[in-house]
């Protein structure tokens, strides 16, 4: 058999965390077992639609390299790929039912079945249809089908069991007494998702559907319109929801946001996708960090969790700061270009952008943060930490040291690490002070911060002559009347 898999979107929004997650396994499925990933579109609820969602979806997942075989773009024997151009095909198949007496059509207005839920409900029994137009006579059904708005509802036995054979669950069992006589086909003649999905995975030869299991309900539905239908259905696999840490329904609050905007706040693709990958399957080999294409060999269904995934944001951003110090130098200042013209840094003058990044990676977790800690070294500080300067420029002879460290740093020959640690040591022997009550002040001057980088790191980036400039203009604003301009209080800015 071909593994044949879908992800089958509805363009009502952003890709998400979980929708993310679903193409994902697909995809891993697909390439593990040598088979095809379909990306199929499924836009008939035109109420529901969103402009520009299904090209923002689309671009979200290639921006994680999750690339699909056949699909609206890209075509495929099995078209077409997006559900509205479809409708035909659901039409006939739904005359065909009508026509083996499998499906009826069902005249009874949204008032009267609100009604009839009302005083199920009422008596606290479950809110089903009640068969009313299931046993309207033949004749009576093509006449009013002429001329009454009507839907199609499938004829559901109401005895007996319906079983998901679930691939992760293992076996659900549904009382089929518990399902009513759904509806297939809408007055408008388009259908119903349960009954088009089954025909459209179908049509495209689907063997697998794995999808999350908030549709694990709508299974039963799908298999008995395919027994309906004659057509073998796929093999199913849901797979577990994503729940917050306190186990509530995931949402924006805790952090879990659009792929795209995963990458506005600077998380690599690289890292989303490695963290989606571990939200409810584990590597055999234990193995946390991943590409896509490591983890294909690797995934498989019988390794993916029963219970909810927990979405941890810390974890996520932690896995890409570990990322950030990970992947190439050159993949990085691909990564960040865009970052660093957003946040107004010309990084044309000054140090060397590979230099820039392998100097600052090491402390950042997004992209965001990587770009304001290297900023300093393009742009020289214009406040200083309000505690730093109490703690480091409140000496009287702090102006004085800087600037004879400064003349010092213009006299060096060398500008390298080691030099430094010597010159500081001389300096500070001769000041009469630790080696420390050199270097905090200095980075203070040079970064307006009290924590960064190693100073001497910093300073070989930075290079003498702008090191040596920051110092002085420091030196110059603490002997001026205004002193030097401290880190104004959040949000005064
Ligand atoms: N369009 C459905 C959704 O977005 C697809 C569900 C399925 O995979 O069958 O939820």
């Amino acid at each position: 058999m071909t593994v044949r898999v879908r992800y089958a979107p509805s363009p009502s929004g952003t890709l998400h965390v979980g929708g993310a997650r679903t193409a994902l396994f697909n995809y891993l499925f697909a390439r593990h077992h040598g088979g095809r990933f379909i990306l199929r579109i499924e836009d008939t609820d035109k109420a529901r639609q969103v402009e520009g969602s299904e090209v923002q979806m689309m671009q979200g997942l290639k921006n994680l390299g999750i690339q699909w075989d056949e699909g609206p773009d890209v075509g495929g024997d099995f078209g077409p790929y997006r559900q509205s151009e479809r409708i035909a095909g659901h039409r006939a198949a739904a005359r065909d039912l009508l026509a083996q007496g499998k499906a009826y059509p069902c005249f009874c207005t949204p008032e009267e079945l609100d009604a009839e839920r009302k005083l199920l409900q009422s008596r606290g029994l479950p809110p089903r249809y009640s068969g009313r137009c299931r046993t309207l006579s033949t004749a009576q059904a093509a006449d009013w089908m002429a001329s009454k708005p009507h839907v199609l509802r499938l004829r559901v036995p109401n005895q007996g069991t319906t079983v998901v054979h679930d691939l992760i669950r293992g076996d659900v069992v549904f009382e089929n007494a518990q399902l009513d006589d759904f509806v297939i086909m809408k007055p408008d003649g388009t259908a119903i998702y349960n009954f088009a999905v089954v025909l459209d995975d179908a049509g495209m030869a689907i063997s697998h559907v794995i999808r999350g299991d908030e549709h694990l309900s709508n299974t039963p539905k799908q298999i008995l319109v395919a027994e309906a239908l004659g057509i073998g259905g796929p093999q199913f696999a849901h797979v577990p929801m994503i729940l917050a840490p306190d186990h509530t329904k995931l949402s924006k609050r805790h952090g879990a946001i659009s792929v795209e905007e995963y990458r506005q706040q600077g998380i690599l693709p690289e890292a989303l996708v490695n963290y989606l990958m571990l939200l409810g399957w584990s590597n055999p080999s234990g193995a946390e960090f991943m590409t896509l294409a490591e983890a294909v060999e690797p995934f498989d269904l019988n390794r993916v969790q029963h219970t909810a995934a927990i979405y941890d944001q810390k974890k996520l951003e932690w896995m890409n700061g570990q990322y950030l110090r990970s992947v190439s130098l050159s993949r990085l200042e691909e990564a960040i270009r865009p970052f660093i013209a957003q946040a107004g840094i010309d990084c044309a003058h000054g140090p060397k952008l590979h230099a820039a990044l392998e100097l600052t990676r090491e402390r950042a977790r997004t992209l965001v943060e990587l770009v304001e800690n290297l900023r300093f070294l393009y742009q020289p500080p214009q406040h200083f930490d309000a505690k730093g300067v109490d703690r480091h420029f409140r000496d009287d002879a702090v102006a004085g040291r800087l600037e004879r460290l400064a003349a010092e740093l213009d006299a060096s020959i060398s500008w390298d690490h080691d030099g430094l640690v010597l010159l500081f040591d001389r300096l500070a022997q001769a000041e009469g002070v630790k080696r420390a009550a050199l270097i905090h002040p200095t980075r203070l001057a040079l970064t307006g911060k009290t924590v960064g980088p190693g100073l001497f790191e910093l300073m070989v980036v930075l290079g003498k002559q702008e090191s040596t400039d920051r110092l002085r203009a420091v030196v110059y604003a603490l002997r001026s009347p205004q002193g030097v301009a401290l880190t104004p209080l959040p949000g005064s800015a």
